[in-house]
């Protein structure tokens, strides 16, 4: 009887699909929410590819996830991805079914799945990866993730014993993630390691899991993201067994070392959160088998998605467009700290970082502005900040507090338009930080800006 109920969720969906995809309209979710509204285990029942990898972490996963699934197709295998649909439930189950046989076969060679933490327990239960990736555990939005010690409740309790885990030896959260597993790879930077003893006040991990006492950091790459210890019972940072042990910046490479064994990369974005997806990588191609050569070639090929990674030059005109996913404190600090650390003087960035998907069909919730640190933003470097959007006046309070003067601050009180305040003459070293649901809001800021420069 449940197999029944499986293969009627399993065609309705699938014929939904296609009339979907006639019709021309995006299926990535819908047939997928469908299959589960009609058999709730749907993922129990349908047969996965031999290798199903879960991506998961509170930032990098669609990064790592789009990465993974570009090499891997490029090493030959066939992959089913929800690259283009969600990352609930529903998502997983359409990029499963998408590759069904009738009979419920996925007939490709590996899952690549992106699974938003929350969704852990829905999809996990059912569904058990071979390999679960987690990208790190950190503060997100308050309003939905509540906070990191949840989410790490959420992973503890739905990862099944038997996955192999790999994860980032420099979260000391995400590094203890699921003990019940015992296959465990870390991956971790060493190179440009900060110095200095840093304060562990308001970050995400200041007391020992374990014992309780108060941990102490050999050194802090931004949050809790670093080497940690406890002085009180010895549990510390693990080794990792990917570690970027050199960054060479100029000539764009990155090397990694593995068993004593250095290997050299393509850098494929220098910024550092992106350095550990990159780590992160290869560090899971190289547990499905794939040589240090055979993933060199094909990091030679891939680029971090553009919708993420933008860099354009125009007349001496700089724009580079980076996604800095509202609602999340820790995502746009790490933004506002790139900007900071990037050569040059003068520049100028322009901000859509209100959660438009937020506003829609939920109430508001702006309080993420004091959750994150605005601090970078003060640096001298910055001569300008246009604020969009209507929340432009939370943004703006939120900068003064941080130090931001006020005669740099410019405001345009819609999502529309406002690329025209960005003062081109005075600076001409443009970054523009958007959330992904307005990432067309923000192309079209670029294409004002380039007009501008073309027409003067
Ligand atoms: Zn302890």
């Amino acid at each position: 009887m449940k197999k029944l109920r499986f293969y009627f969720a399993l065609w309705v969906a699938k014929a939904v699909r296609l009339a979907m995809r006639l019709l021309g309209r995006n299926a990535s979710y819908l047939p997928g929410k469908l299959a589960v509204k009609l058999c709730p285990d749907f993922l129990a029942h349908i047969i996965p590819p031999k290798t199903v990898i879960a991506v998961t972490g509170t930032n990098g996963k669609t990064t790592v996830s789009n990465l993974l699934t570009s090499l891997l197709r490029k090493n030959g295998y066939t992959v089913a991805n929800n690259a283009l649909g969600s990352n609930i439930q529903g998502g997983v189950v359409a990029a499963l079914l998408e590759h069904a046989t009738l009979s419920g076969r996925v007939r490709t060679d590996a899952a690549v799945l992106e699974v938003d933490e929350r969704s852990s327990l829905l999809v996990y239960g059912d569904l058990k990866p071979n390999y679960l990736v987690c990208t790190n555990v950190m503060r997100d939005s308050i309003k939905r993730n509540a906070h990191p010690g949840f989410i790490r409740y959420l992973l503890d309790k739905a990862i099944p014993a038997g996955t192999k885990l790999i994860l980032n030896a420099d979260d000391l959260i995400c590094a203890e993630l699921a003990p019940q597993c015992a296959d465990r790879t870390y991956f971790g930077i060493q190179a440009e390691a900060p110095t200095g003893a840093p304060d562990l006040e308001g970050l995400d991990l200041v007391y020992c899991p374990h014992c309780g006492g108060k941990l102490e950091a050999e050194y802090l790459r931004y949050d809790h993201i670093g080497r940690m210890r406890c002085p009180s019972c010895g549990n510390a940072s693990p080794a990792p067994d990917f570690l970027v042990t050199e960054i060479c910046r100029e000539a764009g490479t990155v090397t990694i070392t593995q068993d004593g064994q250095p290997q050299t990369y393509k850098l494929l974005n220098d910024n550092i959160v992106n350095i550990y997806n990159q780590c992160c990588v290869v560090a899971v191609l190289s547990r499905l088998g794939l040589s240090p050569e055979k993933i060199a070639a094909g990091l030679d090929t891939v680029e971090i998605v553009k919708s993420r990674y933008d860099h354009v030059e125009s007349g001496g005109l700089k724009i580079t467009m980076q996604s800095a996913k509202g609602q999340n404190p820790d995502a746009c600090a790490r933004s506002f700290q790139y900007v900071a650390d990037q050569p040059g003087e003068n520049k100028a960035v322009f901000f859509l970082i209100d959660d438009k998907g937020d506003s829609q069909g939920s109430s508001e919730n702006p309080c993420w502005v004091y959750d994150c640190d605005y601090s970078p933003l003060a640096h001298p470097s910055i001569s300008q900040l246009v604020f969009s959007g209507p929340r432009c006046l939370d943004q703006q309070l939120r900068a003064l507090i941080a130090g931001v003067p006020q005669d740099k601050i410019a405001l345009w009180p819609s999502f529309q338009g406002g690329g025209h305040l960005v003062d081109t003459e005075k600076c001409r070293d443009i970054y523009i930080l958007y959330d992904v649901y307005l990432d067309k809001e923000a192309l079209s800021v670029k294409k004002t800006l380039l007009e501008k420069e073309a027409g003067k």
